[in-house]
């Protein structure tokens, strides 16, 4: 019955770029179920299956591979993105190495714009956006830092994500551009924010208008959801969708798990709920060839409901008559896709966490498991460490 319900929805799947029939199951005891199949589970049950032989089966409760980074042609015939935009970017050369094994690339830099009281803007702020919006002329990098310097409020401790703008650009810059989006995206003042919130945004002093400067920037040529079959299509790996873990959990007995789920729902909200942030996206297709000047824009005001509007083609580099975008409204409720760093929820993680290291026989991992907010490179190499700590300890004798 298992297996049928799986069927049943996963033949409700939206089609994938190039769907893959996965088998359903083909064993009947495994040596590690992995629950979830995006970047986290994906990278550890390739590296057990491929890296040490492994029987693994994959368990995700979505319909499809590739957990948020899930993409597909839309009723339109144009690539988007389900769960919003997706910009693969990192310093680390292993993780290109590893992921290389599994697509080739479209060399990409990202590049946003702010709407501020309907002008475009470069985002992050640098020296374009200082002349744009105060009508200055600003010359050279000293300039542009002696022009924040003059509006920075000096912070004693930077502790929040308010400090960190304030002390940086002042009270106008963070009003304009971080006070309204912080609010909408979280619920939250920036100043009951980690100052790692807002500091993943830099404040720049010359003409760079890149979202990113990591040293390789590029989508996956094929799309994301293609890398994620080529990662799984493995003999010694079988794939179940549409299958939650607790109905798996017993069906398929095995040895180890992996769990890149939320860490709150695996123990059984024991200590209570850890806060996550959750979005909803609109997708809209247009008969338009393009929509706006570039991938993204951000909408810093409050008086605009949704956060920034993404259109694919400029990110996928597709060609096509008609053009598809999608508009995130921050909520509440609904699927769990940030965890919201600030001290109170560390702590409860940490209590959470503890449960974990003393749970036998499983791993956790991914941004969900380990409550981070994770760029999709720093999940692969979290999965690789953790993949290679398990293949040390295997290969002890006698290890659990
Ligand atoms: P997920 O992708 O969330 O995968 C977890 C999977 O586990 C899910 O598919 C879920 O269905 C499944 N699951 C959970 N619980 C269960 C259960 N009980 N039973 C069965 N299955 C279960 N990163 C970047 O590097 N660049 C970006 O531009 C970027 N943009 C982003 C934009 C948005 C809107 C969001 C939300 C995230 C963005 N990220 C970006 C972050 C990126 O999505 C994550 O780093 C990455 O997808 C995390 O992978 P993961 O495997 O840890 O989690
Ligand atoms: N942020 C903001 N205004 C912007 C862009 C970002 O206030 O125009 C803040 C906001 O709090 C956001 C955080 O900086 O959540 C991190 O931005 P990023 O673009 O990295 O968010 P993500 O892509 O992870 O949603």
């Amino acid at each position: 019955a298992l297996i049928d319900a799986a069927i049943a929805r996963a033949s409700h799947v939206q089609p994938i770029v190039s769907p893959v029939a996965w088998p359903v199951t083909t064993r009947e005891r495994y040596d590690v179920m992995v629950v979830g199949a995006g970047f986290a589970g994906a990278v550890m049950a390739e590296r057990l299956a491929a890296g040490s032989g492994k029987r693994v089966l994959v368990v995700d409760r979505r319909p499809h591979v590739a957990g948020n980074a899930y993409d597909h042609l839309d009723a339109g015939g144009v690539l988007i993105h389900q769960y919003g935009p997706h910009i693969f970017h990192t310093n680390s050369g292993e993780i290109v190495d590893y992921l290389s094994g599994f697509t080739d690339w479209r060399p990409y830099e990202h590049r946003v714009l702010a709407d501020v009281r309907g002008t475009l803007v470069p985002m992050p702020i640098n020296r374009t956006t200082l002349n744009a919006l105060y009508g200055l002329e600003l010359g050279t990098e000293a300039e542009a830092a002696a022009f924040l310097a003059s509006r920075a409020e000096p912070v004693d401790v930077v502790r929040t994500s308010a400090d960190v703008v304030i002390s940086a650009v002042g009270r106008d810059l963070y009003e304009t551009f971080f006070e309204g989006y912080t609010r909408k995206q979280w619920g939250l003042d920036p100043s009951e924010l980690d100052k790692s919130v807002t500091a993943r945004v830099p404040t720049r002093t010359n003409t760079d208008d890149r979202y990113f400067t990591d040293s390789f920037q590029a989508m996956p040529l094929d799309g994301y959801t293609r890398m994620f079959e080529r990662m799984l299509d493995h003999p010694n790996i079988d794939v179940l969708l549409g299958v939650d873990y607790h109905e798996a959990r017993d069906a398929y007995p095995h040895d180890h798990l992996v769990f890149t789920g939320p860490i709150d729902e695996y123990f059984g909200y024991r200590y209570g709920q850890l806060p996550y942030r959750s979005l909803r996206f609109q997708h809209e297709t247009l008969s338009q060839e393009w929509h706006q000047p570039v991938a993204v824009v951000n909408y810093p005001s409050p008086d605009v409901p949704y956060t920034r509007v993404t259109e694919y083609k400029h990110l996928t580099g597709q060609q096509a008559p008609n053009t598809s975008i999608t508009y995130e409204y921050p909520s509440a409720t609904g699927d769990p896709y940030y965890p919201i760093p600030r001290a109170e929820n560390q702590e409860l993680f940490k209590r959470y966490e503890a449960l974990a290291i003393a749970e036998a026989g499983v791993s956790f991992v991914g941004r969900l498991a380990t409550y981070r907010y994770y760029n999709m490179d720093q999940v692969v190499g979290q999965a690789l460490a953790t993949y290679r700590r398990l293949a040390e300890r295997w290969r002890e004798p006698d290890a659990p």
